[in-house]
């Protein structure tokens, strides 16, 4: 099975929220796209961010059976950041 997501992470060169060039790099676990650490730490202050993670790892539990902690997983890379 190809694991569309993680080309998408790896292919990524701009952040998808403010257009930084990307090093590291992360998922947002609203809307998945590409985000930058910056992008990420704003989006951790949001008061809705516990309630979205948690739908997320439910979700991603349901369409990958991979646990959240995974670091081969989608998951995962909500939380950890992809380096290159
Ligand atoms: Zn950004």
């Amino acid at each position: 099975m190809k694991e569309e997501w993680k080309e998408k992470i790896v292919r990524a060169t701009q952040c998808s929220r403010c257009h930084e060039i990307l090093d590291q790099r992360i998922l947002s676990v609203y809307d998945h796209e590409v985000i930058c650490m910056m992008c990420k730490k704003r989006e951790e202050e949001r008061p809705d961010y516990d309630d979205a993670s948690k739908d997320m790892i439910r979700q991603c539990l349901v369409d990958t059976e991979r646990q959240y902690g995974d670091p081969g997983g989608f998951c995962y890379h909500h939380f950890y950041p992809y380096t290159r």
